[in-house]
């Protein structure tokens, strides 16, 4: 990462960033971008500079932020025209963390309103573009912050992955995408998606950036009792020679990209080269996971827009002397159709008639993946597979058929429901130019030997 020093001060590291930013608006990366603020704070640290004063691990960093996180910068709108005019009284404990090491944020990046979608086209400001294609999406919902990474504009951004927010976007524009273990990384002033799933991770262009961000960002928080204690600074070397590769059997089908598989396959063979052992899996339970996910994820989703009434956050619909008038408006106008979608169907699944059938079995499913994962650590140290079964789709292409854009998270969900984490590794480039990654899964806790073993598969070998 490079730090600011007496030479390279915080403040051209900003102005280069910012004037990339600008350069590249048509991508439509950003909501909101800090430039009085980002300056005003480079500036502060080049005097504490000038006095010999220690800064930080990332002195002077200029860095992206998913516009869920609060702090306030700007407004945090999260995307999505109920939250718009909101300004963040605190700050989240991962802003906090990093800017405490130095950071600064440039600005606010786009997103799926609330995170819910994978193309960054749900998103109340229009969708961000593919960093290698125009015509194709960012994938999401992290869109801006990891076109914002692939185009050099900063270092890192940070993301939130609740099924694969993270991994997608980060395999659609080939650069390095974690999602922790559930509870590494405080959610604390994070908007809430659906809370059991909910994880912070970043998004970078090399593993030893990754490891960096995570050593600052992990540990456990008094404000989010789901966080846990600091394992990752705690975890030794990756001490392994060998190392045994599942590889999920299932995956290995036409409903997924030749190309994707085929990098796969290239990935494996230089493991093996390495002198690493592929082991083959079969996870069967893994197959009620997209189905589980869109039941639970819904349910909290419902229950965490529930304080979205008009009256303490954001936009708020034409003044009406009736209360539930005023709610009903404030909600028809300020989510967009997916928001809506999920609030329905998690009222559903959770009305008093359906929840048997509907939460309660989704619930039992989820328990069953969390086991079929433990049973496969018995079995290899990680996992290899795809991260979505398609390349950067085209603009357009799916956003009208929620089916086949949830289709997209199939791999990347069952991580969420384990609370296992996953790294999503650059592999390469398809024939058309699109970016190809794959994701490599480790068991819980085993981030930084996740990040550490990535190197056995890096790109510049
Ligand atoms: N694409 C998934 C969904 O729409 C995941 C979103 C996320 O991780 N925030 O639910």
């Amino acid at each position: 990462m490079k730090t600011a020093n007496k030479k390279v001060t915080a403040e051209r590291l900003v102005r280069d960033a910012l004037e990339k930013a600008k350069h590249f608006a048509d991508y439509n990366i950003f909501t909101f971008l800090n430039e009085d603020g980002a300056i005003r704070r480079a500036r502060e640290i080049d005097k504490r500079i000038a006095r010999g004063e220690k800064i930080g691990r990332l002195a002077g960093v200029p860095y992206a932020l998913k516009d869920n996180f609060l702090s306030p910068d700007g407004e945090t709108t999260a995307s999505a025209h109920i939250l718009e005019g909101f300004k963040s009284p605190i700050t989240a404990t991962a802003v906090a963390k990093l800017e405490a090491e130095g950071a600064i944020m440039i600005g606010r990046t786009n997103l799926d309103a609330f995170a819910h979608g994978s193309s960054t086209e749900n998103s109340y400001f229009g969708p961000t573009l593919n960093s290698v294609d125009k015509t194709r999406v960012a994938g999401g919902s992290s869109g801006g912050s990891a076109v914002a990474v692939a185009l050099d504009i900063v270092e890192f951004a940070t993301g939130t992955d609740t099924g694969g927010s993270i991994r997608q976007p980060a395999s659609f524009n080939g650069v390095y995408g974690l999602k922790p273990t559930y509870g590494c990384i405080s959610r604390y002033g994070v908007v809430a998606m659906a809370s059991s799933t909910d994880c912070i991770g970043f998004f970078t262009k090399t593993p030893d950036d990754m490891d960096l961000l995570m050593s600052i960002a992990s540990g456990q928080d008094a404000k989010d009792m789901t966080t846990l204690p600091d394992y990752y600074n705690d975890n030794t070397e990756f001490a392994h020679k060998k190392v045994r590769i599942g590889i999920i059997k299932d995956f290995d089908n036409d409903s997924v990209d030749k190309e994707i598989r085929a990098a796969l396959k290239t990935k494996c063979e230089l493991l093996k080269s390495k002198g690493h052992e592929i082991v083959e899996l079969e996870m069967p339970a893994l197959k009620y996971a997209l189905a589980a996910y869109y039941i639970i994820v819904p349910a909290e989703v419902a229950s965490n827009l529930s304080r979205y009434d008009g009256i303490r956050y954001g936009f708020r619909s034409d003044e009406s002397d009736v209360l539930d008038d005023l709610y009903f408006n404030t909600r028809s106008e300020g989510f967009m159709p997916e928001n809506k979608r999920r609030i329905m169907i998690g009222n559903f699944v959770l009305s008093s008639g359906f929840y048997d059938a509907y939460f309660l079995k989704a619930a039992k499913a989820r328990t069953l993946i969390i086991k079929e994962y433990e049973k496969a650590f018995k079995k290899c140290d990680f996992i290899l597979t795809p991260v979505s079964p398609n390349l950067a789709f085209r603009l357009g292409e799916k956003v009208n058929d929620p089916v086949s854009m949830y289709l997209e998270d199939v791999m990347s969900v069952p991580l969420n429901l384990a609370g296992v984490p996953g790294l999503t590794i650059p592999a390469g480039k398809a024939k058309s130019g699109l970016t190809v990654g794959i994701q490599m899964i480790g068991p819980r806790r085993s981030d930084k030997a996740l990040i550490e073993f990535s190197k056995e598969l890096s790109e510049d070998d």
